[in-house]
């Protein structure tokens, strides 16, 4: 077994990184493995991200990755295609049928998936003026023309959340019938509505800046900015083969304030787990995550 690890990170976005930095520094044998697709990879700024604000995506993951390595840690960019559990001190994580590699522990700082509008025109405009995460991208629309697409009860409650940053809301059902009780509480913000099929998205697709919605029928939206808001989905399955237990509430991997998961020996950080999805919040998980991993690496008899 000479080259089973302490730990194999699997995840390179802020949580992962952050981990292997900190499993690193703690002269730790640490790999990880990404496949380049992190959360915010259409996003073109980290925003809030405090002392690298607005700093693009690939570069606070570049820098990240350097950092890692200058410590010692080993990253192989490939896809894990499984993992197993052999005991709560040996798992083991393959990246093809013949790869087959060992550790101690695991962490998995994978991510999620977003849930997008299969709306023509939306990948042009999605990062830059349309989002879905109003803590991420609120401050950039104050005071902008801004729409919201429905898709379900909440979504009344998420455009709400958007008064924070500007008055001049506009909810768009999307085709979809609104409660009597949502367009009271619209009417109530003075949020106008639109009741039409969304159809496309237009505007400057060199710059990103959406300029329009158009719609099934009736008058174009001239806009600034679109919000959406369709739901995650975890980036992979790992958790059913190794027996993690989800959080009831939001489908999210269970953790304890160890960051360990329901099964011994795995660890779980960022967007898995269920806290706010930001950056800076996943990188302080991976960082706390690699401590208590730390932490139960210490051997017996050197624990006072
Ligand atoms: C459009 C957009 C804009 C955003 N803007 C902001 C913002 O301005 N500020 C902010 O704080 N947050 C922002 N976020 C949220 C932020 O991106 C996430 O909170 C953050 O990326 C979570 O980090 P993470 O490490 O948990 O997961 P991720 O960044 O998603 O990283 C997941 C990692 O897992 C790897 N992975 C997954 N499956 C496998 C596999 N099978 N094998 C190998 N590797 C695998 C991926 O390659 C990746 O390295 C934004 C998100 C989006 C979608």
């Amino acid at each position: 077994m000479s080259d089973l690890y302490d730990c194999i990170v699997i995840g390179a976005g802020p949580a992962g990184l952050s981990a292997s930095l900190f499993l690193a520094r703690y002269l730790h044998k640490t790999l990880t493995f990404h496949h380049n697709s992190p959360r915010n990879e259409y996003a073109h700024g980290v925003h809030g991200f405090l002392g690298h604000h607005g700093i693009p995506p690939a570069e606070l993951l570049a820098r990240g990755r350097d950092e890692v390595t200058k410590h010692g840690g080993l990253i192989i960019e490939a896809c894990v295609t499984a993992v197993e559990a052999v005991s709560p001190e040996h798992f083991r994580v393959f990246v093809s049928e013949e790869k087959v590699f060992e550790s101690k522990r695991l962490l998995l700082a994978t991510g999620l998936r977003d849930l997008t509008p299969d709306c023509p025109g939306f990948r042009e405009f999605y990062g830059t003026s349309v989002h879905h995460c109003p803590d991420c991208d609120g401050y950039e629309v104050k005071d902008k023309r801004v729409a919201v697409l429905s898709h379900d009860d909440n979504s009344v409650g998420f455009a709400a959340n958007l008064l924070t940053w500007t008055r001049d809301l506009i909810f768009l059902s999307d085709g979809r019938e609104i409660l009597k009780s949502d367009r009271a509480k619209l009417d109530k913000h003075e949020i106008a509505i639109r009741t039409e099929a969304v159809v496309a998205l237009e505007g400057d697709t060199q710059t990103g800046k959406l300029e329009r919605a158009i719609f099934s029928e009736g008058e174009p939206l001239e806009c600034d900015a679109l919000f959406f808001s369709l739901g995650t989905e975890l980036a992979t399955d790992f958790h059913k083969t190794l027996g993690c237990r989800l959080d009831p509430e939001c489908g999210l991997l269970w953790v304890d304030e160890t960051h360990q998961t329901s099964v011994k020996g795995v660890y779980a950080a960022g967007d898995v787990t269920p806290r706010s999805q930001l950056a800076v919040v996943a990188a302080a998980e991976g960082a706390m995550a690699a401590i208590h991993i730390h932490r139960s690496l210490i051997p017996e008899h050197r624990r006072l």
